[in-house]
Order: C-alpha cells, then sequence, then structure tokens
C-alpha cells in the first residue's frame, strides 16, 4: 500500500523544501566563510536535511554524526534525551553547527548545547529544518529556521512515525486512524 494514503494533509512540498534548504545555505555560507564549521546531524530525522543543505553551502564544512532518543516511538517528548552514539571528532575549539529536523519541546537541543558547551566548542549555533513553537519549555532558540509548523505532528523528509515515512520527498501529517 502506498504511503501516500496514510497521509491526510500536505504541509511543505518538495520545492517548498528545496527553497528553506537554498535560504539556509546562504545563510550560513555567508555567516561562516573561512571557519570550517563542523556540522553535527543529529540523527536519524535530520539525515535527508543535512545531505541538501551543505549542498547549498558553497564553504568548506566538516560533518559529523550523534544518535540520541527522546521519544522513544510515540509522538510526545519524554523529556529525557540518552546519547546512543556520540561524534567521532572533538568539538574542542570549533564552530558547531546543531543541524536539527524539528525542534519542539527543545529539550533535546537544551540536553546537547549544555554538553556542547561543556567540550569547550567555540560556538554553538542551531539550524533547524522546521520549527514547532507550540510546546517549547526550554529558552532553546534556532538560529537558523527553514519552515514553521502548527502544533501537528509530522512526518516525511526524514521524519518518522515508528521509523517509517521518512522516504516521503514532502513533509505531511498522518491521518488519525494510522495511529490506532
Ligand atoms: P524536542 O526535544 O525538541 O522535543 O524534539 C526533538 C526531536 O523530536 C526531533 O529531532 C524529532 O526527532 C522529534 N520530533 C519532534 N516533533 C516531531 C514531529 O512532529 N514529528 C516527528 N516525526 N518527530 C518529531
Amino acid at each position: 500500500m502506498s504511503m501516500n494514503q496514510d497521509i491526510q494533509e500536505v504541509l511543505f512540498t518538495p520545492e517548498e523544501i528545496a527553497a528553506a534548504n537554498q535560504r539556509l545555505g546562504q545563510q550560513i555560507a555567508h555567516d561562516y566563510q573561512g571557519k570550517n564549521p563542523l556540522l553535527v546531524c543529529v540523527l536519524k530525522g535530520a539525515i535527508l536535511f543535512l545531505t541538501d543543505l551543505i549542498r547549498q553551502i558553497p564553504e568548506s564544512v566538516e560533518i559529523d554524526f550523534m544518535d540520541v532518543s527522546s521519544y522513544h516511538g510515540g509522538t510526545t517528548s519524554s523529556g529525557d534525551v540518552k546519547i546512543i552514539k556520540d561524534l567521532d571528532v572533538s568539538v574542542a575549539g570549533r564552530d558547531v553547527i546543531f543541524v536539527e529536523d524539528i525542534i519542539d519541546t527543545g529539550n533535546t537541543l537544551k540536553a546537547l548545547g549544555d554538553l556542547f558547551a561543556s567540550r569547550k566548542a567555540k560556538s554553538v549555533k542551531i539550524v533547524s529544518l522546521v520549527d514547532k513553537p507550540a510546546h517549547r519549555n526550554q529558552s532553546v532558540k534556532a538560529d537558523y529556521v527553514g519552515l514553521s509548523c502548527p502544533d501537528k505532528f509530522i512526518v516525511g523528509y526524514g521524519m518518522d512515525y515508528q521509523d517509517r515515512y521518512r522516504n516521503l520527498p514532502y513533509i505531511g501529517v498522518l491521518k488519525p486512524e494510522v495511529y490506532l
């Protein structure tokens, strides 16, 4: 059965996502000229975003990956963040940019920001493809935001529900019966 049949509404088309990536890439290229920033991709949801974003940055950058978990397969945040895979490289003295798919409560990025400050990163900024401000319970703000979304659980373009729907080329909302 096609995954498209599970989608109630498309919030962002592939074209809107591409335009956001282009804009974010230009901003980052402008702000980080000659700095060789380390882009830290928070797995797994941000991988499509990372791979498209870095192709819009005509400056030298490095990438690394971290896997953290805060959602445990459901649709609400539990508040605690567990590091499942840490970085391969040191962040000491580096200009770090967290690459996130979506900021919801802000718990994940608050915990990672604190951790990277203690690891003596030179600077830490956040780029998030999607911002969902409705449930924010930390004073976390993305420095670069692509798209703003309403208070809905979204899937597609890397984002999952129970590890499915990541390969949808658009971002959408599931039909309520999919959760049953
Ligand atoms: P936060 O810690 O800000 O509450 O959540 C961050 C992580 O939760 C995101 O990186 C993402 O993996 C997941 N998340 C938050 N909202 C959504 C959503 O609407 N859909 C999906 N698929 N994941 C979400």
